[in-house]
């Protein structure tokens, strides 16, 4: 018997961050074929349930799978005069209030859809958006099925772009940054910067729960983050292994 914890009151997790950008809506597609495995084998699934080390112990499991994702960390960039900087999971999470007329999103040169969702949920909002990334050019990540669609779409949007650029500071609506491979000192305006910023794996209750008696599995993004197909592959993986532990020990009995 499985016991599913998940924390929030909906299952999903960053897909649901992933699906809110325009275009992307498919891959709640995936998160509704999981859930009707989950309803089909019998899962106990607890929404609202913290997967804390005493109530993970109290259901006596033999094999406990964390995969609690991670977290995105605050924006590295000082911010002064009341300059509105936020997360690409807390724009595309919905959790960001009044949108202004300008806003100016900041790759971290990873180069995959966090930007360009941000980009184009701000656009298909009226707002005007200014792209910047490190990286030599936009939406390098980006498989190349997906890419001359994206461009396309960010051009009659009217999203300018701005590469080899990062941002500095923040000072009210004014945006300092260093541009080029000279780090020029350059400026421009926006009334809300959203950062993709780096993400911390969430691995606290993989360490609560050593040598605590139960197998244990660290998957996905808590593991380390990376994609949803890399979650799937450690999930299959980390059951894997577990079924030839459970194999072995019985042969071993049976000897
Ligand atoms: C904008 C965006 C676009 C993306 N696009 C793609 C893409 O195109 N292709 C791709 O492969 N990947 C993409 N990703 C990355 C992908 O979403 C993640 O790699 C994937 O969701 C990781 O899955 P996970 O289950 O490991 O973690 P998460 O999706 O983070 O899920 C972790 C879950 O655990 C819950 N939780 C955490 N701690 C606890 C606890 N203690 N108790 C109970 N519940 C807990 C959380 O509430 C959450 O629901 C994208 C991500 C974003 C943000």
């Amino acid at each position: 018997s499985v016991v599913l914890y998940e924390r929030s009151d909906v299952l999903g997790g960053q897909l649901r961050v992933a699906a809110a950008g325009p275009t992307r809506e498919e891959l709640l597609d995936f998160v509704t074929y999981l859930e009707g495995e989950l309803r089909r084998l019998g899962v106990e699934i607890r929404l609202g349930a913290e997967a804390a080390r005493a109530a993970v112990l109290a259901d006596a499991p033999d094999l406990v799978v964390c995969a609690a994702g991670a977290t995105p960390q605050p924006a590295d960039v000082p911010v002064s005069g009341g300059g509105r900087v936020v997360t690409v999971w807390d724009l595309l999470g919905g959790v960001v209030g009044d949108l202004p007329s300008t806003a100016l999103v900041a790759d971290d040169g990873s180069g995959f859809w966090h930007s360009i969702s941000a980009a184009e949920y701000l656009a298909q909002r009226g707002v005007q958006v200014e792209l910047v990334t490190p990286a030599p050019g936009v939406g390098l990540a980006i498989p190349h099925e997906s890419a001359r669609n994206v461009a396309t779409r960010l051009g009659s949007a009217g999203v300018d772009v701005r590469v080899l650029a990062n941002v500095v500071s923040v000072d009210g609506a004014r945006v300092s940054l260093a541009e080029g491979f000279g780090k020029k000192h350059t400026e421009t305006e926006a009334g809300l910067v959203v950062v993709r910023t780096a993400l911390r794996a969430n691995d606290e209750l993989a360490r609560a729960l050593e040598d605590a008696g139960p197998a244990l599995a660290t998957i996905g993004d808590a593991s380390a983050p990376r994609r949803l197909n890399h979650a799937v592959l450690d999930a299959n993986l980390a059951i894997r292994a577990f079924d030839a532990g459970r194999l072995r020990a019985a042969a071993a009995a049976l000897s």
